[in-house]
């Protein structure tokens, strides 16, 4: 995936001030960075949750949210949105499951909605339901698959939630802060899912202040200030040696 150059202003703030970061398929990028510099908004461009105002983002070298014709860009219609979304997992800080529905609906939701006829990744309902508990098998949940969001706890809410950005098979997952709003106790249980999906091949961009595992899973950590990449590089580069004085100032408060 890459990322060139974008833009983002709410009214007259902007935001987003020319990011670009290119991100390789099957690896681990770690987003950190002060509150209010711009991750979570980063992030939603990538699903075109939010609409940049400059410059562009490409996933397998398609433009996300824009298709050219002629000279011109011009925005998808909202089913093509949808469409493209389907590559795209995210991971909310406060979960967003449906509750409604039961984890194991939860899991089975989008495939069993969101998917066109003749889209190759199509099952019959039975099926679906087969692979959700396989899903909720890997974030060990298979024996709560009936139970409702409410009756779960935050960790297993979200690890619910996991098991659902994973149902149509996304190239990228996007993780938007996951354990933020966890019970510290509850933050390792899904640190570890997450651990063991850094191995699995694929595409993983997490906003995160847990340090420690970002050092642990990350090939390419990114240190964000007031809507700028301020420098990218190996937890190595980043932890131990940053260039910046910006990022070194920033870990000596978190760290
Ligand atoms: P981070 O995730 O790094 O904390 P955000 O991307 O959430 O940062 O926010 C960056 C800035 O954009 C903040 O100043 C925030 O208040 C502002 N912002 C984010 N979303 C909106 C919105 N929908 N409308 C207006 N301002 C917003
Ligand atoms: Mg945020």
């Amino acid at each position: 995936m890459d990322i060139s150059t974008v833009r983002k202003s709410f009214g007259a703030t902007e935001v987003l001030k020319g990011v670009s970061l290119s991100v390789p398929p099957g690896g681990v990028t770690v987003i950190v960075g002060p509150s209010g510099s711009g991750k979570s908004t980063l992030l939603r461009t990538i699903n075109h949750l939010e609409k940049v105002d400059g410059g562009y983002i490409t996933i397998d070298g398609r433009l996300v949210g824009y298709q050219v014709r002629g000279t011109k860009l011009h925005e998808l219609r909202e089913k093509d949105i949808l469409q493209q979304r389907t590559d795209i997992g995210m991971v909310f800080q406060n979960f967003n499951l449906f509750p409604h529905l039961t984890a194991l609906e939860n899991v089975a939701e989008a495939p069993l909605v969101a998917l066109r006829p003749g889209d190759p990744r199509r099952r019959t309902t039975a099926e679906v339901r087969a692979r959700a508990l396989e899903l909720l098998d890997r974030v060990s949940l298979k024996d709560r698959a009936d139970a409702y969001p409410r009756q779960l706890s935050g960790g297993q809410q979200q690890r619910v939630a996991i098991a659902r950005a994973l149902a149509l098979d996304p190239k990228i997952l996007l993780f938007d802060e996951p354990t933020s709003a966890l019970d510290p106790e509850l933050v390792n249980e899904v640190l570890d899912v997450i651990r063991e999906l850094a191995t699995s091949g694929t595409t993983l961009i997490i906003v995160t202040h847990e340090m420690g595992f970002a050092r642990d899973v990350a090939d390419t950590v990114v240190f964000m200030d007031q809507g700028q990449i301020v420098e990218s590089g190996t937890p190595q580069d980043i932890f131990t040696n940053p260039r910046e004085e910006r990022t070194r100032s920033f870990f000596s408060k978190v760290i």
